[in-house]
């Protein structure tokens, strides 16, 4: 990666960070229609797609890497955009090296365990990028905009008392500050979606058939406790923002542009760590080396003696040739380019 390049994606998701200690009131600091100065859905469309390449390089050098795992928080209300968001960014990457996992209404067995429990069994292993559709922040959310969802957890009483709220986002910043610790890095992403757009999103929902099973006269429900959100946002973007577990507040009323500043993020944070192709040592060479060339005597006649490495210096021809009639005489080959390279040749080098 260019430094040139990670400064300029650096910059862009700069105002996007909502900087640890900052008090956060939602509605006058971010404006959901912000655009960065990208006029046209064409040029997002554009940075979407680079952004994507991006992120499924790092991804494989993450995976490759095997120490550290990616956890991504996703929030939003109602008809936000998560799921685009996730189907669209995440869109280049190997399905193995990524994990969903979407929180909905506690089940009974998860309400018996403590408030973090169900969200730490489905954290991203070493290599993983993790996505927490809906995340352990519905306990600061729904759970406190409905304070009957807090009965139902069954807290002894001094555990759900004053002060309960200022308690779990302390919790939580400690739960994140030693999943970070322990080589998982947690970017927060919140899609802040107007008022109006989602009265919009709702609408066509109802006016488009294909669209109606997204639809439920609950989200309608949940839109009538929009201040309440508000408000509960802010006060969990003020309190949770860390150093090592940023909010990002994301301008969600325009699909694309959301799409653009997700994937931005993301590739941010894993330049951050900078994940590399393990390298192997002297002896794990050596021993590539005498493997090689045992592959290159198993070479039938006709044939190079290392096609891969005949592809890339465009020998292969001329190399068979030279085998089928110098046949018998087969020591000496495999000077190809990739010979003794072990895995630092092309597919091993850092990018
Ligand atoms: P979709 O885009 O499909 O609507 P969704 O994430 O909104 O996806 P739903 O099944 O519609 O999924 O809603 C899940 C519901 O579960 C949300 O209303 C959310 O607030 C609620 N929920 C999530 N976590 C908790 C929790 N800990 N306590 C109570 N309710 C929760
Ligand atoms: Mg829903």
């Amino acid at each position: 990666m260019g430094d040139e390049r990670a400064e300029r994606i650096a910059e862009f998701v700069r105002p996007l960070r909502v900087e640890p200690g900052r008090k956060v009131r939602l509605e006058q600091d971010f404006d959901p229609r912000y655009k960065a100065g990208i006029r046209r859905k064409r040029d997002g469309v554009e940075l979407l797609r680079s952004g994507v390449e991006l992120l499924a390089d790092y991804q494989r050098r993450l995976a490759a890497q095997d120490t550290h795992g990616v956890l991504v928080c996703l929030q939003a209300l109602d008809a936000g955009g998560k799921d685009g968001t996730i189907r669209h960014v995440m869109s280049g990457v190997n399905p193995q090296g990524v994990r969903v996992a979407g929180f909905k209404v506690p089940s009974d067995d998860e309400l018996d365990h403590d408030f973090l429990w169900r969200y730490h069994r489905e954290l991203p292993r070493r290599g993983e990028i993790g996505i927490f559709n809906r995340s352990h922040y519905e306990e600061v959310l729904v759970v406190r905009v409905h304070p009957e969802n807090l009965l139902r957890q069954k807290l002894p009483g001094a555990a759900r008392g004053p002060g309960v709220w200022k308690r779990r986002y302390r919790e939580i910043n400690d739960w994140e500050r030693y999943l970070t610790d322990n080589g998982f890095t947690i970017v927060k992403i919140f899609l802040n979606l107007s008022k109006e757009e989602q009265r919009t999103r709702f609408l066509k929902r109802i006016d488009v058939p294909e669209r109606n099973w997204k639809f439920s006269p609950a989200d309608v429900r949940e839109r009538a406790h929009w201040d309440d959100y508000q408000k509960a946002f802010s006060k969990m973007l003020s309190a949770t923002s860390t150093a090592w577990a940023p909010w990002y507040v994301i301008p969600a009323d325009r699909k694309w542009f959301a799409r653009v500043c997700v994937s931005a993020v993301l590739a941010h944070t894993l330049i951050g760590i900078d994940p590399r192709y393990p390298e192997v040592g002297g002896e794990t060479r050596r021993e590539l080396a005498e493997v090689k060339r045992e592959l290159e005597r198993q070479a039938p006649e006709g044939e190079p003696a290392d096609p891969f490495a005949a592809k890339e210096t465009g020998e292969g021809k001329a190399e068979g040739k030279a085998k089928g009639k110098a046949k018998g005489r087969g020591k000496g080959r495999g000077r190809g380019k990739a010979a003794g390279k072990g895995r630092g040749g092309k597919h091993g080098g850092r990018a």
